[in-house]
């Protein structure tokens, strides 16, 4: 028997799907013998598997992400695992790593997230790899929220969906990978997390809004978002913004009534800089928050987090612009 312990989650997702004769997807009734497929994941580890929940990740919800690590919390109490591996839908899967990112931060231990774009029953699948090689990475001493895809695996709080129908449909546009499956398992571990800073972490508020800025947008629109205890505006390039006094009165309203407006761009390679062109500078100077290199699930988690954690308002802005889990660069 292999010497390390891992626990493998099963939440949902096309990796536990069958093909209907129409060709859509369907969840399996019974997921319970997911891997009697794949007896060849004992020689890594001695394996425990658990189903949590069943369905498809566009059903995911923030209960889900506190169910999620409280479940993790509990059995990493009772010492019984080296490594945790969950399975989980593609569509929100960086939603769901970049929340536990947060909410397990502190824990030391391997948690490597994964999933598939074709059914783990069906020939041509890339769940087989993406599962012995979950395995494999949750066995190293790699201590953070990770997610494995197509031979490469990255930190949970940079990765994106990027291809709904190639192998490598998970990237990290801000963060080098963390290792990569060849001949050889390369560990990078200078790329590794080093360290978290403390930050409250209890619950996630539901008042956060996206929006998408677009040339001929309609700005009385933005009233429809008054409401919003957050919002994260997508603007253009290095986060810039039309130079047009109703955003400008709109962000100021904002603010006064105590909500935090944050800036980032449609780009995802790079980092934010407000202080480059004419828009982004007067909003900077009402007092929007710059969301550096965070990818845009990130920001949005994130926000969702401090505003349902944080005692003050000045204490989610100030942790909200920090590195707390490695998802924002500090340095660049
Ligand atoms: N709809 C699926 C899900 O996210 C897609 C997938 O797993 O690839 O659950």
């Amino acid at each position: 028997m292999a010497a390390n312990k891992i626990k493998i989650i099963y939440t949902g997702g096309t990796i536990g799907m069958v093909r209907n004769a129409d060709g859509s997807l369907s969840l399996l009734q019974e997921p319970d013998d997911l891997l009697a497929s794949l007896p060849e994941l004992h020689q890594l580890a001695d394996i425990e598997f658990e189903v949590i929940s069943n369905i498809d990740s566009s059903d995911m919800t923030a209960a889900h992400w506190l169910r999620l690590a409280a479940h993790i919390r509990n059995a990493d109490a009772q010492g019984d695992s080296n490594g945790y591996v969950i399975l989980h839908g593609t569509d929100t899967l960086p939603y769901t790593a970049s929340a536990l990112s947060f909410l397990l931060a502190g824990l030391r231990k391997p948690v490597v997230i994964t999933g598939s774009q074709i059914p783990l029953c069906a020939v041509r699948t890339d769940a087989r790899t993406n599962l012995i090689d979950a395995v494999e990475l949750a066995t190293h001493d790699i201590p953070e929220v990770s997610v494995l895809f197509n031979s490469k695996l990255m930190r949970g709080n940079r990765v994106q969906k990027v291809s709904i129908n190639r192998y490598h449909a998970m990237h990290s546009p801000n963060y080098p990978y963390l290792a990569e499956l060849g001949l050889r398992v390369e560990v990078r571990r200078d790329n590794i997390l080093r360290k978290v800073k403390s930050f409250p972490a209890t619950g996630f508020s539901s008042a956060v809004a996206c929006l998408q800025l677009f040339p001929g947008f309609d700005l009385e629109l933005l009233r429809a978002y008054d409401a919003c205890q957050a919002i994260i505006l997508r603007g253009f390039g290095p986060g810039n913004v039309p130079q047009d006094q109703r955003l400008f009165a709109w962000i100021e309203g904002m603010i006064a009534r105590g909500s935090v407006v944050a800036l980032t761009s449609q780009a995802t390679l790079g980092s934010i800089d407000l202080s480059i062109y004419g828009g982004s500078r007067r909003a900077l100077a009402l007092g929007v928050l710059s969301c550096h290199d965070m990818t845009i699930e990130t920001c949005i988690v994130k926000m969702m987090l401090l505003l349902g954690s944080c005692a003050t308002k000045a204490e989610a802005e100030e942790l909200f612009c920090s590195s707390l889990v490695g998802e924002l660069t500090t340095e660049i």
